[in-house]
């Protein structure tokens, strides 16, 4: 049993939902019935992630609906990304305190603009009563043997990065810190990139992939452990955007880009006789892809400054659950 949103009921809300949901032919059955039902394409594999956000733990209090709607979904799709998996529905659970349509309205918004970006539609979910909590399902399509998974690090391999790493964190700490916060960083706090296109184009050459949503050092670790390998990162190889360039000296700005977190850009390893094909898919989808580091034998991930000392960072990633 649940407790429902009081005034505007539940089912105000979900037809709220219902009317905006844009169709796919390979759904039977959406919002409506006690369950979805969605047509697999033969010879396809089903890949399935779930996250939730909760308030002032994935995103600050005041982040606006339309960002929440968007983030809420883009972190799910970047690990769909991640599997280099094709995205194909979702499912929407939501807690809210109050029965609120327009913050609903507005909500559905951002998730709704990620959706139609992606032809990813929304086939269920659930609505109660409770603590703001958002937790979404994303289900994708892959053939059997293309998913990229992290135990599949060499060694010898490189790493390599998506995009530019630290900005939403160093959004995050000027938020905290309570003064002005830089526009390009807050963006991308507050609306990351899932990078589906690339996930899909590194199946072909990648050995192993993560997206880095707790933090490069942690998430590298995270491929380390299960390929049973070790990686050595350079720090002045990670990629670095303007606006972090010009908001933070460079050993904050070092940490920042290393164990932030909030990125959901994509980290993954190839052979180094990959290089001609990791240029070719950068500009076939418009996302810099920057070689950061190589995989050895050992294990652990190790950050070297550009003198070539060992850099040993406070934490290596946000944990829920630490301290
Ligand atoms: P049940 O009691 O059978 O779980 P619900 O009243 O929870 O039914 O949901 C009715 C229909 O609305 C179902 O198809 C469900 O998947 C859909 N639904 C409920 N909440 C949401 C939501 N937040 N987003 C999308 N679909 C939803
Ligand atoms: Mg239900």
């Amino acid at each position: 049993m649940s407790e429902h949103p009081r005034g505007t009921d539940e089912f105000d809300l979900i037809e709220r939902i219902r009317a905006r949901v844009v169709a796919r032919d390979d759904v039977m059955l959406g919002i409506g019935d006690d369950a979805a039902i969605v047509q697999v394409p033969a010879g396809q594999q089903l890949v399935i992630a779930t996250d939730t956000l909760n308030a002032g733990v994935h995103f600050p209090a005041d982040t606006a609906p339309a960002d929440i709607g968007w983030k809420a979904l883009a972190v799910n799709l970047s690990d769909l990304a991640a599997m280099a998996a094709q995205p194909a529905w979702c499912t929407l659970s939501l807690s809210l305190p109050h029965a609120d349509a327009a913050w609903l309205d507005a909500f559905l918004d951002g998730f709704l603009d990620l959706a139609a970006q992606h032809r990813v539609t929304l086939v269920g979910g659930d609505t109660t009563r409770g603590p703001p909590s958002i937790c979404v399902t994303v289900h994708g399509l892959v053939a059997p043997g293309r998913a990229l998974r992290r135990d599949g690090a060499r060694v010898g391999d490189e790493v390599w990065v998506s995009g530019t790493l630290g900005d939403a964190a160093g959004g995050l700490a000027q938020w905290r810190a309570g003064g002005a916060i830089d526009a390009s960083l807050r963006a991308r706090l507050d609306r990351p990139t899932p990078r589906i296109c690339t996930g899909l184009a590194l199946a072909e050459v990648a050995h192993a992939g993560i997206d880095v949503s707790d933090g490069l050092l942690a998430d590298l670790g995270h491929i380390c452990r299960a390929s049973d390998v070790g990686a050595q990162v350079e720090l002045a190889r990670l990629p670095v955007s303007a606006a972090l360039r010009a908001a933070y000296a460079e050993s904050e700005r070092h940490a920042l880009q290393a164990t932030g977190g909030d990125d959901y850009e994509l980290c993954f390893t190839t052979p180094p006789q990959a290089r001609a094909t990791i240029g070719r898919i950068a500009a076939e989808t418009g996302t810099a892809l920057t070689r950061i580091g190589r995989i050895v034998a050992g294990s652990g991930v190790q950050a070297f400054t550009a003198a070539g000392t060992a850099w040993i960072p406070d934490r290596a990633g946000y944990a829920h659950f630490a301290g």
